[in-house]
């Protein structure tokens, strides 16, 4: 059995506003950082693009993993084209941005990858704050499991989720502290359409960001 490094972890990253203040929150608390990103059929592949170029300003090691058979095991309205994108959460439901069983198969794969790097700690974006309703992003979910993961492959992983409980504000407030704000506000990519930075300005993902932002500024 390969060593633990307990000073070494591995953040699942995707480019975006959470991945990426988790990379450098990341950087703060452990001696070695390396991320991977997963591709399943986006229709914005500038979003690995972006995780690409933030990975190299951060000067950690990154790898893609393709995953893309999620997409086809359910509809949602991140990769099927055709399906014209929910603005808000429909009323006892998820909106149709919700990919089912992301990241279970994220975090499943994120472990397995982890274990043959000789990594137990892994950083994952989610939080239940603005979490739309995903039942994917809640803590219940990612405790149990930290616990499943454990149980299958007989390790003792951490699964460290810094984002859990901040609004977006408050996530903004973190990239701040951590002296990465511009760079967060500059080269990661939340917008359901594609578009890096302040993004399209109208999609829900930057709307959250945007009223995150500018809530975040006015208490400076
Ligand atoms: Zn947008």
């Amino acid at each position: 059995m390969q060593q633990v490094n307990k000073d070494k972890a591995l953040v699942v990253f995707s480019g975006g506003q959470d991945s990426t203040t988790c990379l450098f929150w990341a950087k703060q608390n452990f001696k070695e950082v390396c991320a991977i990103t997963f591709t399943y059929g986006q229709k914005h592949i500038n979003e690995v693009e972006a995780a690409e170029r933030i990975a190299k300003i951060a000067n950690v090691d990154w790898e893609v993993m393709d995953v893309s058979f999620i997409a086809h095991l359910g509809r949602n309205s991140l990769t099927d084209t055709t399906l014209e994108m929910d603005q808000h959460q429909p009323e006892g439901g998820v909106p149709n941005t919700f990919v089912p069983g992301r990241n279970l198969f994220f975090l499943s794969v994120a472990a397995v990858y982890a274990r043959e790097h000789g990594i137990n700690h892994i950083v994952t974006g989610v939080g239940e704050t603005d979490f739309s309703g995903y039942p994917d992003c809640r803590d219940a979910f990612i405790k149990s499991l930290n616990v499943t993961l454990n149980l299958a492959m007989d390790e003792q992983f951490v699964v460290h989720t810094p984002l859990m409980w901040l609004d977006k504000c408050q996530t903004w407030a973190l990239a701040d502290s951590l002296g990465v704000l511009d760079l967060v506000r500059a080269e990661t990519l939340t917008c359901y359409n594609g578009i890096s930075g302040d993004g399209c300005g109208h999609c829900p993902a930057c709307r959250l960001r945007r009223e995150g932002l500018q809530q975040y500024l006015s208490t400076k």
